[in-house]
């Protein structure tokens, strides 16, 4: 047409292309489900809109109206997904459908860039719409926004450009009951000749099964299917028993028929019908009991849009001052590591009465260092039209973010109490520790900045989180990484009548092991807790004590043994100090200015002397840090 314009793809986007066309990707079935995250996004908006903002154009239908249809048509080789969701101007699918929109994607394209195996990462990332081209050759999608009259197509066959123009198709055919809505989206995919099997309606509704199954808005499938006369008769005693033309089927299938065609003479009837797919009763308002740990990596994975397994769940209801019912799920990979610097994920959403409300949510409430929590809150008590302000100073908010909070916390108590069960029965078994990485020490290696983070930045947590936190010590193995304590488990062990839990940082293991520092307390069979993540002095600093125990840096000028051990070194020191006196004095002549004091000490075993901090100043590591920070 006249109107078409044709576009050029942004860099980012045909660079995403290319990797997704010549990609030998093994799991190309995602694209099925993206494209359906999409359209159910799409109806999520408009419900939302609904909701909020009465007057606008076409948007007072019932819920009924709000639905994904599918339909294959084997002859053109075509697959369709066409929903009725917001639909999108001109605008909205050159700014949408030619820009990379995501994070994710961004984040996908950086990994590449690193060098990383395409094939996981889209696996990992998730690609969007632009996974339609894994299987499409050409992708048209006709969309007609419900703010606009008219409906637009957009087509591209993936090589750097797409064009865009008025078109007469409309979303849906005049025959379809959705036609009146005059808005939506339908996708249409010319399959590439290696996806044909995509055109078999057994593939589609076990795709759907797969990966869709949570979608809060009804899915179907056009299906026409053969049926004997014989058959038939059948059918339509059922039917007669439902009454009606749902006909609910042992599988939840619900169809609705749309014709049927009498072939001649045979006794065959070809029966044109809707088939719908999934079970839209939200997987948080059923029973925990009647749902399967599959049930929730599924919901999981539908909710976040990622493709790894949850490491725990949460699944609860509130009652009384507050109602409510949260699904708390912790990625077994921490999404901030793919993630920009000051970006909130999707994937903890707000609904109120089942409806969704918000998709970011994690900000509002979570802490910082918990904002890698994914899952939901429905509320029944929250006002429906909720602004920003609202959200924030509302009581009943804060009660729910508490509660959430606390249960997030349970979570991570849950898998530690787990791991100390495993760590006993190891050490039963003579070992160290389990020789496999319990779900807490998965746990533990994606999340341990964020847990030491909260130490810095939550208080009312802090004591909690002390509990969390696991250590290197001058008695764990080694040689053996999942051999780690607690600080609870430090206190438990100690052996001399000691004051302080004592610890050394430096930067790697064997720095921090072979210090002069700690070669006394080891040849005395003091614990040490050897620090060698830069975050963990501060830590320790914010907790000042685990328990009433506080923490004592061994390079530290006013160290200290335990009592008996003091004194023993107290003796020796008087003991020698006239002999040393010349030594010292000696020392300070020629070095007062870079030390402050020399002092005699029976603190080291081998070496014979060491430069030390002073009580209220840094340690040595910790300032070389601060510094490496300021540069
Ligand atoms: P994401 O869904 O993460 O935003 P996608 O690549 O899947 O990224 O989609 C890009 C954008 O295209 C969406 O954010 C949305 O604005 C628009 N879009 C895609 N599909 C539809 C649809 N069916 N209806 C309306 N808008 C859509
Ligand atoms: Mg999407």
């Amino acid at each position: 047409s006249d109107q078409e314009t044709t576009f050029q793809f942004e860099a980012e986007v045909s660079r995403l292309m290319d990797i997704i066309v010549h990609s030998l990707y093994s799991n190309r079935d995602v694209f099925l489900r993206e494209l359906i995250s999409n359209a159910a996004d799409a109806l999520d908006k408009i419900r939302m809109l609904q909701l909020t903002n009465a007057d606008a154009r076409k948007v007072d239908e019932t819920q009924e109206d709000l639905k994904i249809k599918i339909t294959v048509d084997p002859e053109r080789k075509v697959l369709e997904i066409a929903d009725t969701g917001l639909g999108m101007t001109k605008e909205e699918l050159v700014a949408n459908l030619g820009a990379v929109a995501k994070s994710g994607t961004a984040a996908f394209l950086e990994q590449m860039q690193i060098g990383a195996d395409s094939k996981n990462l889209i696996g990992q990332f998730g690609v969007g719409f632009y996974s339609a081209f894994l299987v499409a050759d050409t992708v048209s999608v006709v969309s007609q926004s419900y703010k606009d009259s008219t409906p637009h197509v957009w087509v591209s066959g993936a090589h750097g450009s797409y064009t865009v123009a008025p078109t007469d198709q409309t979303v849906f055919g005049s025959e379809e009951p959705e036609a009146k809505l005059e808005r939506g989206t339908r996708i249409m995919l010319s399959l590439k000749d290696d996806a044909m099997h995509y055109l078999d309606v057994e593939m589609i509704k076990s795709l759907v099964k797969k990966y869709s199954q949570f979608v809060s808005f009804p899915i179907y499938l056009y299906v026409s299917e053969k049926v004997t006369d014989s058959e038939k008769t059948q059918e339509l005693e059922q039917d007669k028993i439902a009454s009606g033309i749902l006909d609910e089927g042992d599988d939840d299938e619900e169809e609705i028929i749309v014709k049927e065609e009498q072939l001649a003479d045979d006794g065959i009837t070809i029966v044109h019908k809707w088939v719908k797919l999934n079970e839209q009763r939200p997987i948080w308002t059923r029973n925990p009991s009647e749902l399967s740990k599959e049930d929730y990596s599924e919901f999981y994975q539908a909710l976040s849009g990622r493709f790894d397994e949850p490491l725990h769940y949460a699944h609860f209801s509130a009652e009384g001052e507050v109602n409510f019912k949260a699904l708390l799920f912790i990625p077994s990979t921490n999404p901030y590591k793919q993630i920009k610097e000051g970006e909130v994920l999707e994937g903890f959403k707000l609904y109120l009465r089942r409806v969704l409300i918000k998709d970011t949510f994690q900000g509002t409430m979570f802490p910082t260092w918990l904002r890698f929590i994914v899952g939901l809150v429905d509320s029944d008590d929250l006002p429906i039209n909720v602004s920003r302000e609202m959200l924030q100073q509302s009581k009943l908010l804060e009660l729910i973010r508490r509660k959430l909070v606390r249960k997030a916390m349970d979570m991570f108590r849950e898998l530690m109490v787990e791991d100390q069960e495993a760590r006993a029965r190891a050490i039963e078994d003579g070992l160290d520790a389990p020789e496999e990485p319990t779900r807490y020490m998965l746990f533990y290696k994606q999340y341990s900045k964020l847990l030491k983070l909260g130490v810095l930045e939550d208080e009312g947590n802090r004591p909690r989180l002390a509990k969390l936190l696991r250590f290197r010590t001058s008695r764990t193995n080694p040689e053996q990484p999942e051999d780690v304590i607690s600080l609870a488990e430090y206190i438990d062990r100690v052996k001399n009548e000691q004051e302080y839990i004592y610890f050394h940082a430096g930067e790697t293991l064997e720095h921090v092991s072979s210090s002069p520092f700690v070669e006394k307390l080891l040849e005395l069979g003091y614990e040490v807790l050897y620090l060698t993540d830069p975050m963990d002095e501060s830590v320790l600093q914010y907790l000042g004590d685990f328990e009433g125990m506080k923490f004592m840096a061994v390079s530290k000028d006013n160290f200290k043994f335990a009592p008996a051990d003091q004194k023993e070194q107290k003796r020796l020191i008087k003991s020698a100090k006239a002999a040393y006196a010349p030594l010292k004095d000696f020392i300070m002549n020629h070095m007062s200015e870079i030390v402050s004091k020399v002092k005699l000490s029976a603190r080291l075993s081998t070496s014979p002397a060491v430069v030390t901090a002073v009580e209220y100043g840094y340690s040595p590591h910790f300032e070389m840090l601060t510094r490496a920070q300021m540069q």
